[in-house]
């Protein structure tokens, strides 16, 4: 897959795809970042890219000419789309990564200062994407949230196909708690069931836990998971009828 991002400041880009999952995944060559420097397209003597907006109000916006030559020197459809990072869009979320994570190329604009040209949206038919309700003072950290996220849905770039469905969220409840070596720290116990061997016991166990925790802490996914729940043993209809019992509200 290939993700094109415009910015204004392509290097807080660089660590970020040469290292850990993703920079793996760069040079095996299931991913490709191409990242754009915007400034470089400006057609202005001094590469101007930002300009006071028109009927007044605070701060500078980026101007329509250098977005515009940036998006077309990648020889893209416009009708395919764009992403725009911004606090008016829709806000992220695993279902929205999964859709574009199908995509062979995408491309993400990212604004700064007050914002862009409406006519680039406009033109681009551009699709805005929130990381959350709350501003930032540009479109580049949210860019990486979405780039990481999409990236990790992507055909073997993490280890297994099961990782990416095991996790919280995507299998509709929180995950269970883990751990790792050693058995013992500071005198916690890692619980006696993961220790025996048992790939039964161990998997109602998770589940079990995996249960309670969305019970407590997203009792709104858990609510969506009791009516959509797939087929499910009978071991794991008891333990479900357990948790919603004990969670019910009164
Ligand atoms: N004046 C704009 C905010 C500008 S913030 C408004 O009120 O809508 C500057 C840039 O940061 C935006 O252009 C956008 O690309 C990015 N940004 C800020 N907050 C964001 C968020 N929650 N999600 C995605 N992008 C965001």
């Amino acid at each position: 897959m290939k993700i094109n991002v415009l910015t204004l400041f392509p290097e807080m880009f660089q660590t970020f795809v040469d290292t850990s999952i993703l920079g793996r995944a760069v040079e095996k060559g299931l991913l490709e970042f191409h990242i754009v420097n915007i400034r470089d397209f400006s057609e202005n003597k001094h590469k101007k890219v930002d300009d006071y907006p028109f009927g007044g109000g605070q701060g500078m916006l980026m101007m329509a000419q250098p977005i515009f030559s940036a998006l077309e020197s990648l020889g893209i459809d416009r009708e395919k789309g764009i992403v725009y990072m911004s606090p008016r869009g829709e806000k992220l979320n695993q279902e929205k990564a999964y859709k574009l994570s199908m995509k062979e190329e995408i491309t993400i604009l990212c604004g700064h200062y007050e914002g862009i040209d409406e006519r680039v949206l406009d033109y681009w038919h551009a699709e805005e994407i929130s990381i959350g309700d709350y501003v930032l003072t540009g479109g580049e950290l949210p860019a990486m949230v979405l780039m990481d996220t999409v990236a990790r849905l992507v055909k073997d770039v993490l280890p297994k196909v099961e990782s990416a469905h095991d996790e919280s969220i995507y299998s509709g409840l929180l995950e269970e708690p883990q751990y790792t070596k050693p058995r013992e720290f500071k005198e916690m116990e890692v619980p006696e069931v993961l220790l025996n061997g048992n790939h039964k016991l161990i998997e109602l166990w998770k589940y079990e836990n995996s249960l309670e925790l969305t019970a407590k802490k997203r009792p709104d996914l858990f609510e969506i998971y009791l009516k959509e729940h797939g087929e499910l043993t009978k071991d794991k209809i008891k333990i479900l009828k357990e948790v919603e019992k004990k969670y019910k509200k009164v």
